[in-house]
């Protein structure tokens, strides 16, 4: 067994490879990198070959497709043994999912069938050596699953050392879409995977809706996020100042838990990750819940009363004031300009 490459579960999104999938695959591009491994894709469909080619012009050795017209809508039963095949067949060191809605309950499924473990919801991934330190043994290709733990307090590096394939889910919106190169060429495999009657007649899907986002933070450029401090009337004032600097509004839990705001504007732990240019965090004390999910933001300015308001700590620009007086001046000052 060689074990020596990193393969991608590719989603797709109308006829293309979904935009998260192609983050996940430039950054297990890094990893193979560092540690001297393909990438590989899997991915799951019918009429899907067209996308498979679309996968390799983002530079991916190898896709393992799994085409069959009953795997034209996704159906969780159908689609784990589909991809537990593949993995048991072609045997990766480490296999990849997104966190979105159907990698969060495909991936632990795949993980259960092949008997080894996952980390879900990662916010990084890297990989190195790694010695157990009961007994000294050295692993080669380990996975450093990284992802908030105990309530977002601390980073917890995960590893599998001894089970293959390692296996993490990681979220969304955190790595960059690796450019479009049609000189690249890659192979693309079909495999004929047998799958039981039984197992499409378990979950039936009645019909497919797709949902209409409003809210587009992971590729805002600018996002102004309203917190407790601001009530119902303050976060009039945030949507104000984004509409102004042409920006979306993003928001803290408390904000969102008060019903102030629908919850896919929640930025943090439990809501978006997000790395706009710049972030404006209005009424928000920056917990770490909170810090988590908006860190990687180029420039990250607050407004707040408390000087001594966590959010100062990871803030390149501050202004400690009353947001009622602060912002309404903002807004009017940018108007004039
Ligand atoms: C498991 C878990 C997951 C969580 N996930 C998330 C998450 O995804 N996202 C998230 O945001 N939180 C999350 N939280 C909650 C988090 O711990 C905080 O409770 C939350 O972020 C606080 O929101 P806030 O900053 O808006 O409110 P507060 O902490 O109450 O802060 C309000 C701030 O507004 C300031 N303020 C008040 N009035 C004014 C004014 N007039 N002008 C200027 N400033 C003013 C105050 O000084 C204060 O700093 C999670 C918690 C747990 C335990």
């Amino acid at each position: 067994m060689t074990f020596s490459k990193i393969l991608v579960y590719v989603e797709t999104s109308e006829d293309s490879p979904a935009e998260h999938s192609l983050e996940l695959i430039w950054k297990a591009r890094e990893l193979a990198s560092k540690a001297d491994m393909s990438v590989e894709a899997v991915l799951v469909g019918h009429g899907v070959f067209d996308i498979a080619r679309e996968v390799t012009y983002r530079g991916v050795s190898k896709v393992h497709v799994v085409d069959n017209p009953r795997l034209a809508t996704y159906s969780l039963i159908p689609y784990t043994t589909a991809i537990a095949e593949v993995i048991k067949k072609t045997e990766p060191e480490i296999a990849l999912f997104s966190a979105t809605v159907i990698g969060r309950e495909l991936a632990p499924r795949v993980a259960a069938r092949l008997k080894t473990g996952i980390t879900a919801d990662c916010t990084d991934v890297d990989i190195g050596s790694w010695v157990d330190p009961s007994t000294g043994r050295k692993y080669e290709k380990v996975l450093y699953q990284i992802r908030p733990t105990y309530g977002g307090e601390i980073m917890a590096a995960i590893v599998t050392p001894s089970h293959r394939p390692q296996m993490a889910t990681v979220r969304p919106g955190l790595f960059p879409i690796p450019p479009r190169d049609t000189s690249r060429s890659g192979e693309i495999v079909g495999w004929n995977i047998e799958i039981a009657d039984e197992e499409f007649s378990k979950i039936e899907v009645l019909e497919v809706r797709r949902e209409q986002r409003k809210v587009d933070l992971k590729s805002a450029k600018l996002i102004v996020s309203g917190g407790r401090g601001c009530g119902l009337k303050g976060l009039e004032l945030v949507r104000e100042l984004a509409e102004v600097l042409g920006g979306e509004v993003g928001a803290s839990r408390a904000a969102v838990d008060s019903g102030w705001i629908s919850y896919d504007h929640q930025v943090g732990l439990t809501g978006q990750t997000v790395k706009p240019e710049v972030y404006i965090a209005i009424g928000i004390s920056g917990a770490v819940q909170h810090v988590v999910g908006m860190k990687d933001s180029k420039i990250v300015i607050a407004i707040n009363k408390d000087p001594d308001a966590p959010i100062f700590r990871v803030t390149d620009y501050g202004i400690v004031g009353d947001l009622f007086v602060v912002v309404p001046k903002l807004i009017e000052k940018l108007k004039r300009r």
